[in-house]
């Protein structure tokens, strides 16, 4: 028995073709005994001795694919509980600052347009624009008058020319320093980075000149 069980190390990683050999040079008796070596000799001294294919075979140990998988799962699940737990507390932080547009009103500059938590919370930063300030005047608007390029009339506190490549005609855009627009107009000078407020006057447009602020395109 020694001496087969010998054998069987040697013959180790085929457990099957071991158990065979061991029939082949031994008794009835022996075979039956050697036939049940394996199973309970496979988790003590030959488990080291048989390759990590058979180990898989055999259902002892996980393959690195697995553990890669498992570990991805693993990663993947986590990182869904950490975005759906995000969006929670981005939706609560939405909740408690709602963005209420004031438009309509008289343009100018006050530091009470402050890109406050109830913009940042529902627009999206697109950085510091070059701001001009235009009216329905020849000299402002050409023939063009008080229509916009949407088909609205121009409109003192909610009208703004910007370049539909980078602000979608119809946003709602937030200027810090002068508070709530909608995006309605373009110009032919309006290119990316510049935005021209629409005033009712043409004195005033020409007293703001020109200014620089971070805008926001909020969200609908
Ligand atoms: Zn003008």
């Amino acid at each position: 028995m020694h001496f087969k069980k010998m054998k069987s190390l040697l013959c180790l990683p085929a457990i099957a073709l071991c158990a065979t050999l061991s029939i082949s040079s031994a008794s009835a008796h022996d075979a039956t005994i050697s036939s049940n070596i394996p199973a309970s000799d496979t988790s003590v001294a030959s488990i080291g001795m048989i390759s990590s294919n058979e180990q898989v075979a055999i259902g002892l140990v996980r393959t690195t694919e697995e553990m890669v998988r498992a570990r991805e799962e693993l990663a993947a699940r986590q990182a869904a509980i950490e975005a759906a737990k995000l969006a929670e507390e981005q939706e609560a932080i939405q909740a408690a600052n709602p963005y209420i547009p004031n438009y309509e009103r008289v343009v100018a500059y006050s530091p009470d347009y402050i890109a406050n938590q109830s913009i940042t919370a529902n627009g999206t930063a697109l950085g510091n624009f070059k701001l001009t300030f235009y009216c329905a005047c020849e000299q402002c608007s050409g023939g063009y008058g008080n229509n916009t390029a949407t088909g609205t009339k121009c409109t003192e506190g909610r009208t703004i020319a910007v370049d539909p490549k980078v602000i979608p005609l119809g946003s709602e855009v937030f200027i810090e320093g002068f508070g709530s627009f909608i995006a309605e107009d373009t110009g032919g000078a309006i290119k990316q980075n510049k935005i021209d407020i629409y005033l009712s006057d043409h004195d005033r447009c020409y007293s703001l000149g020109v200014a620089k602020a971070n805008v926001y395109l909020m969200n609908k």
